[in-house]
């Protein structure tokens, strides 16, 4: 019970943390203000690094699974975090969206994270 609500606690700080380090944009993108690698914007959130849609996925949508990664799937702004511009789906379905979008490149190997 305890441990229940400790995650609860967490999560509201997460969630507190992504809108305190977003903007909205015309198209409701939140743009993570903090700095990134060009690509992604990372957050840092209990010591931890993630990146941006990662860590609002897991904030506003709850856990990823092994073999998923959020995708941007209404939007295709890398930089956004808005969960309901985000989807999880597998690697080999984003790998394949994303090439088909024009954007597939061979970051999404050689970044070693899972989540991209
Ligand atoms: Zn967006």
């Amino acid at each position: 019970m305890l441990q229940l609500f400790f995650c609860q606690l967490v999560i509201l700080a997460a969630q507190r943390y992504v809108r305190d380090h977003v903007t909205i944009n015309d198209d409701g993108c939140w743009i993570a203000t903090t700095s990134g690698d060009g690509r992604y914007r990372h957050f840092w959130f209990l010591g931890r690094r993630y990146k941006a849609h990662v860590l609002s996925w897991l904030a506003f949508c709850g856990p990823i699974a092994r073999n998923q990664v959020i995708d941007h799937e209404r939007c295709d702004n890398t930089q956004c975090c808005n969960p309901d511009h985000l989807r999880a789906c597998t690697q080999s379905a984003n790998m394949k969206r994303c090439f088909a979008a024009g954007r597939g490149r061979s970051t999404f190997i050689t970044t070693g994270d899972s989540n991209g």
